[in-house]
């Protein structure tokens, strides 16, 4: 029988519209349908949840997060459901779904249900009027339209919903369709935990339709993008129109950066997990490997040895390390790609033989190293989003720099030495919003992600992240007794 996964809007499932195929990228099953949402279920989602926004207003902050709190053990309750659908819609292999992306994702919600140090108001002095008094309030933003992508979609759904919430928002997310199991699962999560019909409506639906209707729709008043750098371009290009707030978490060609003084076992698995974690598909992959000519050969020997070892499989097995594409438009990228590279000049220095040991209808690309490669390549400037690492040497640590900053890009970047002082200067001088130093992909809620130059503008999750979701009112107290205004009132007025 069809499986319809509707969408979630004030409360209700709704399975009406045109219904889109979701393919497995593990298998290249029919896993169901997802729906196409019109702009009149757009419009109905909306004004839902502009209704819900005065009813959020009604729960203070701490209890705000107390349902935070009760969400995060809902969804603990359930996580194996979660892994299942995250895996089954992205390829993404059920470990990493397992012990990563799930679990983490219910820390982060755990944090901003605990985090003390977001406030939403906070007193001033006024510097030039002696006496008088301030108070500056962070309000919410109201409906923010959410626009997420297929690569960590429960991640995603939190990252952007999570602090949005807290702040007393209410939104719209809209998935991407070929992902949008685990946001829908969530909306009704939040429900449950005791937030008001239509806090969060979750719509699914391609992005040059339900996308575009978001984003025209008047009554929204923010938009949260994360995607593709050119797709950014777009949304902000729109949003302009009537003027609303944009958040922008774009694409990213990061560096990861390994001096001749590395703890060279640890830099290399650093550096294969930076890459081939995700099959590549994350926006912080480290797809660049700068590397000190001194330790070259030795390095791209271990490499070579880990990869070796990697399992590749069906990604809803336990034993699978390798996760698939997912899906085929994604995978002819990374295929153009990586022919442009060739073409350039790059050499296959590595390229692991998964024939036969993945679903034949799957969509897969194999773990590939790529040395030969010059900044001037496309495939060194250009972001792939799977699992193809781009090698290039270095002999000074300037040069080093140089390179990591060469790229339009400036996400994220690594540096591995065990010189503490060389790795704060460098990092210091690296253009990317999270720099990992002797580690990589470790997000916290803590901290503040996103991007320099063409990655993006704003800033997700961290106190910076929630603010994103607030605008400011200043109250100004006056006082008669200071006689400031009375002399500012004669500039106009004579008695
Ligand atoms: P994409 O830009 O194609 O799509 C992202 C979202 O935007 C999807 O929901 C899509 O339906 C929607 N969309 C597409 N066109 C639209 C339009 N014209 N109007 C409104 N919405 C539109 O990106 P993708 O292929 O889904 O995801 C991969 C990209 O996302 C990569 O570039 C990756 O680096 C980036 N990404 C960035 C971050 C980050 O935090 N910086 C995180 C994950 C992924």
């Amino acid at each position: 029988m069809e499986k319809i996964f509707g969408n979630f809007i004030d409360g209700k499932i709704d399975q009406e519209g045109e219904k889109i195929e979701m393919i497995s990228p593990s298998d290249g099953s029919v896993i169901g349908y997802c729906i196409g949402s019109d702009r009149n279920t757009v419009d109905n989602a909306v004004n839902s949840s502009l209704d819900a926004l005065n009813k959020i207003s009604k729960i203070n902050l701490k209890e705000r997060q107390k349902l935070l709190l009760k969400l995060a053990d809902i969804i603990e309750s359930k996580s194996e459901i979660y892994s299942n659908y995250e895996s089954l819609n992205t390829g993404k292999t059920i470990r990493q779904s397992s012990f990563m992306d799930i679990p983490l994702g219910i820390e982060h919600i755990r944090y901003f249900g605990k985090v003390n140090d977001y406030k939403e108001s906070r007193e001033i002095e006024h510097p030039e009027y002696p006496g008088t008094r301030g108070i500056i309030q962070y309000v919410p933003m109201g409906v923010v339209a959410a626009i997420a992508p297929w690569n960590v979609p429960f991640l995603m759904a939190v990252w952007k919903i999570i602090p949005a919430l807290l702040a007393g928002n209410s939104l719209v997310l809209k998935p991407s369709h070929y992902t949008p199991l685990t946001a829908l699962e969530l909306a009704r999560d939040i429900e449950d935990a005791g937030f008001p019909d239509g806090s969060v409506n979750v719509i699914a639906g391609k992005g040059s339709t339900t996308g575009n209707y978001l984003i025209e729709n008047k009554k929204i008043n923010m938009i949260s993008f994360t995607g593709s750098t050119s797709t950014g371009k777009k949304v902000m290009e729109k949003a302009s129109k009537n003027l609303k707030k944009v958040t922008l978490e774009l694409g990213g060609k990061s560096p990861n950066i390994v001096f001749d003084d590395a703890d060279i076992e640890r830099s290399v698995k650093g550096v294969l997990f930076g890459i081939y974690l995700n099959s590549g598909q994350l926006c912080e992959s480290g797809s660049r490997l700068i590397l000190s000519n001194k330790i070259r050969n030795k390095f791209l020997e271990r490499m070579k040895h880990y990869l070796d070892n990697m399992v590749p499989g069906n990604p809803m097995d336990f034993n699978t390390d390798i996760s698939a594409i997912t899906n085929s438009e994604q995978l002819d990228k990374i295929k153009d790609l990586m022919g442009s590279g060739i073409n350039d000049g790059a050499n296959v220095y590595y390229s692991k033989d998964l024939k036969n040991n993945v679903p034949g209808k799957g969509f897969y690309y194999p773990p590939t190293l790529l040395t030969n490669v010059r900044p001037d390549m496309k495939i060194f400037n250009e972001e792939i989003f799977g699992p193809v690492l781009s090698v290039t040497t270095f002999d000074t640590d300037n040069e080093a720099i140089e390179m990591a900053n060469s790229t339009e890009y400036g996400l994220a970047a690594g540096i591995w030495t065990n010189d503490m002082n060389r790795a704060y200067k460098i990092a210091s001088n690296i253009q990317a919003g999270t720099v990992w130093i002797n580690d990589y992909h470790l997000l916290s809620a803590a901290a503040p992600r996103g991007g320099f130059k063409m990655s993006g503008i704003g800033r997700e999750l961290g106190l910076e992240g929630i603010y994103e979701f607030t605008q400011t009112r200043h109250l100004f107290y006056g006082n008669p007794e200071s006689g400031l205004s009375d002399a500012a009132y004669q500039l106009l007025i004579k008695e």
